[in-house]
């Protein structure tokens, strides 16, 4: 990590001294090549999983590392400040845990140590619909239970690395709207093993969007599920998603304090070495407050992600925190990344420098896996008790 963007040691050093070692076998060539043609870095994960990061937070019982999540978003920090993107594979450390919180003992069991070891992937997650989106109590996609089977209708978007992943966790209607005895009953969630089912009741078409990023849309065709793949009680999947969801947003928000120090040391290198009228650009006040606001900005954003992460490891009642933390740090890395863009001035539009490419990336991070608006809802109403307002 450089000078210019380190935050305070968090006791995690030897951690990102690992990570940044994997990466720098991944530089920027590796992933501009792979953005130019969609394709997903597979042996970048397949790194990743073989060196533990991935099983950070599988517990030692099954196989994994057992460490805590600030562990877990050093981990995806570290990637990202390197120039790597870990949306190629962060859903499955957020993912598992639903199993963990929420499985059977006989599907902990069967599925942890194989997800620890690498044998199986799990990284796909459907939850969103064409039109539903946000609204996700809206979701279409049926569940109908007959005899020891569930049988799946409908249809998911943006489900991403589908075809990366051997397992995806699926949140479908098991109970019509107007029958649920609670407005957030009658959604259950799935553990569907797509091996079986892709081609014939299962079809997945690719997505192509502005950034590499492997996502898909999926129809279900009476896919059968068997009924032990349910997880947990039938009708509670909506309260088992929003349990993981804090873990997501403290991990995401990691990754964009890793984008935005990439942001801050591209720019500040090149404000110090590129010369016109005679010295450094960076010398200009114009050039060096964006650079300095911007440093300023993740710093905040680096201390509410610990934050967050604290809280999540002392009690696990983190809502705001981990809301607030993704809020700050997708704003942090997203003014990054504009900064960075007018750094270079025509440079940064060029492939080779990689920061059209990380602008690109880091720009989701306004939208999914929550958009700021929602945030900012959530915030208004739960934390600070503003009127619903929808
Ligand atoms: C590249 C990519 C990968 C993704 N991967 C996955 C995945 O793996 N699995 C998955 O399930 N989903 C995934 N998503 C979906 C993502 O979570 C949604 O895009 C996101 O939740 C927003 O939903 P939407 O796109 O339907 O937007 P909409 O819900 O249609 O919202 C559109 C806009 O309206 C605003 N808005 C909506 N309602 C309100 C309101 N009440 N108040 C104020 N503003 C509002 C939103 O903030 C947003 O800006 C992915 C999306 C993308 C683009």
């Amino acid at each position: 990590m450089s000078k210019t963007s380190s935050g305070q040691d968090d006791g995690l050093a030897d951690i990102r001294a690992g990570v940044r070692a994997l990466c720098a076998k991944f530089p920027g060539e590796y992933w501009r090549a792979l953005d130019r043609e969609r394709a997903y870095p597979s042996e970048f994960v397949a790194a990743l999983t073989e060196a533990g990061y991935l099983a950070a937070l599988i517990p030692e019982d099954y196989g994994g590392s057992g460490l805590p999540i600030s562990a877990a978003a050093a981990i995806l920090e570290e990637v990202h400040a390197a120039g790597g993107n870990g949306a190629a594979c962060h859903a499955q450390m957020y993912i598992m845990g639903t199993i963990l919180r929420h499985g059977s003992a006989a599907q902990k069991q069967d599925y942890l140590p194989k997800l620890a070891s690498g044998e199986l992937r799990l990284q796909a997650f459907g939850v969103t619909e064409p039109t539903s989106g946000t609204d996700t109590l809206s979701l279409r996609t049926t569940a109908r239970k007959q005899g020891n089977h569930y049988i799946i209708n409908g249809q998911k978007l943006w489900t991403s690395r589908a075809e990366h992943s051997d397992l995806m966790l699926l949140l479908a209607r098991t109970t019509p709207r107007e029958q649920a005895k609670k407005r957030t009953d009658g959604l259950s969630l799935f553990l569907v093993d797509m091996r079986l089912a892709q081609g014939t009741s299962m079809t997945i078409t690719p997505v192509r969007t502005m950034m590499n990023h492997s996502t898909t849309q999926i129809f279900f065709d009476d896919l059968r599920v068997p009924a032990e793949n349910l997880i947990g009680e039938e009708g509670q999947g909506f309260r088992y998603v929003l349990s993981g969801m804090n873990a997501e947003r403290i991990l995401i928000a990691a990754e964009c304090v890793g984008d935005a120090k990439w942001f801050i040391d591209k720019a500040t290198a090149y404000a110090k070495e590129r010369v016109l009228f005679d010295r450094p650009i960076g010398q200009n006040q114009g050039v060096q407050f964006p650079i300095a606001r911007a440093y300023a900005q993740m710093r905040a954003a680096e201390l509410m992600v610990r934050e967050a992460a604290r809280r999540y490891e002392a009690s696990g009642d983190v809502g705001p925190e981990a809301n607030m933390a993704k809020l700050i740090a997708a704003d942090a890395s997203w003014f990054a990344a504009d900064m960075c863009v007018q750094t270079h001035g025509g440079f940064g539009f060029a492939e080779e420098y990689d920061i059209e490419r990380k602008f690109r990336e880091t720009r989701l991070y306004q939208v999914a896996p929550i958009s700021t608006n929602l945030i900012l809802s959530y915030l208004a109403e739960h934390v600070l008790g503003l009127p619903r307002s929808y």
